[in-house]
């Protein structure tokens, strides 16, 4: 630990930026009061439907709700519904109509019932799709190789801030003993915000987003969950759900959830570890193929760095460092086990001599659409 982590929260001025508010009005509304009207019946053929999507900053959510008059079994039974682009940086003002086409239902885990909570991509007023959506591009890369069957495992780590922008919990104008005791811990000086973690986990397989585990993180009011196996385009679908539903708890908490990969110099930043496999990765001597999907990797470093992050390789620059567990951004490396490399096997695969790869590069404020796109393209089409 560098002596700047027990330095004057002045020395490291920028944990984030961002409207600051003195105390979060969320924080002090009453919680119980909403559970009457919860209760009121409403009714049944009024479905509350919330369309989700990720803005021009292709790193945020916005979301809408209307009521349907039915019970929709498939995203196209939905109607596709419009926003003002020009406020999301999605159109400007002339010709600010942008479209949501629903593409993933999920259970909503806040109203309940038959109540949907709708992932959306968008499009231009020519229907043509919006800078950030990358799932259109992914679709067809997945549509094209189906077959291999690709999987996705996504370990997405987070920080929980205070309404100051500060990690919650944080002594004030300070920091916390080093990092050392967090990762994994428990008791009261270790982990904060257990409780909205565990609503999280619970919100998550209620509507349908296959988490698979979740733990602390190294630095205190960090955390991770994992999200799949999921196959090929769904993987990204349920990352950007359980994002959802993350910010959306949260407020009721009264606190912040931040992707930011690296808030605060000199302590563990946050990365969205992509896990993936094909077919022929997980059959008997699968390590051959988890190989050869290595080597053309290597070859593709810079171009996998300029989409795994949303500005092109600039918010890895600050994690990617080659310390706290990360590879520099500049080189390529795989190892068995090894935590400081782009690429890891893991050591259970490497024995058993099949499974699947770890990209330890793709920041935590990633589209999983394009991670997802790229390593489909890069490995299985040889694009
Ligand atoms: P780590 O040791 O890197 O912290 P985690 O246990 O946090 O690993 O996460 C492992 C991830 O790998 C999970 O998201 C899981 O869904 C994913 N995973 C497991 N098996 C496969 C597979 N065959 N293909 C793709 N992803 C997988
Ligand atoms: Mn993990
Ligand atoms: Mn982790
Ligand atoms: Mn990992």
């Amino acid at each position: 630990m560098s002596d700047t982590a027990h330095g004057k929260v002045e020395d490291n001025p920028k944990i984030l930026s961002g409207p600051v508010l003195t105390n979060s009005p969320n924080a002090v509304l009453s919680k119980t009061l909403l559970s009457r009207y919860n209760d009121l019946p409403l009714p049944a053929d009024k479905i509350l439907a919330t369309y989700i999507w990720i803005d021009g900053s292709g790193e945020h959510m916005r979301c809408k709700d209307r009521t349907l008059n039915f019970i929709p079994k498939q995203p196209k039974d939905l109607p596709v519904w419009n926003f003002d682009g020009s406020s999301t940086g999605q159109a400007d003002g002339h010709n600010s109509d942008t479209f949501l086409v629903p593409r993933a239902l999920y259970k909503d885990p806040f109203r309940r019932g038959n109540h949907l909570l709708v992932m959306c991509d968008t499009f231009k007023y020519n229907m043509e799709p919006t800078e950030t959506n990358h799932r259109v591009k992914c679709q067809e890369a997945y549509d094209k190789c189906k077959d291999e069957e690709p999987w996705f495992g996504i370990e997405q780590e987070y920080i929980l801030l205070d309404s100051d922008l500060r990690p919650f919990g944080w002594p004030p104008g300070g920091f916390p003993p080093p990092q050392g005791p967090y990762y994994c811990g428990v008791g009261a000086n270790k982990v904060f915000a257990r409780d909205l973690v565990e609503a999280h986990y619970r919100c998550c397989l209620y509507a349908g987003v296959p988490i698979c585990g979740t733990n602390a993180e190294v630095m205190p009011s960090q955390w991770e969950f994992q999200v799949g196996p999921s196959v090929g385009v769904t993987a990204a679908d349920d990352l950007w759900m359980a994002r959802y539903i993350l910010h959306r708890l949260a407020e009721e908490y009264g606190v912040i959830v931040t992707f930011d990969p690296k808030p605060v110099q000199d302590w563990n930043g946050s990365g969205a570890h992509t896990n993936f496999s094909t077919k022929k990765m997980r059959e008997e001597n699968g390590i051959i193929e988890i190989e050869k999907a290595i080597d053309k990797l290597s070859k593709v470093h810079m171009k996998h760095i300029k989409v795994y992050d949303p500005r092109g390789g600039k918010d890895n620059e600050r994690r990617l460092t080659g310390l706290h567990e990360t590879a520099s951004i500049n080189d390529f490396s795989a190892g068995v086990a090894n935590r400081g490399s782009s690429i890891r096997i893991p050591r259970a695969v490497a024995e058993e001599k099949k499974g699947y790869l770890e990209d330890r590069r793709p920041a935590s404020n990633c589209d999983p659409y394009a991670v997802v796109d790229a390593l489909m393209r890069t490995c299985i089409l040889n694009e």
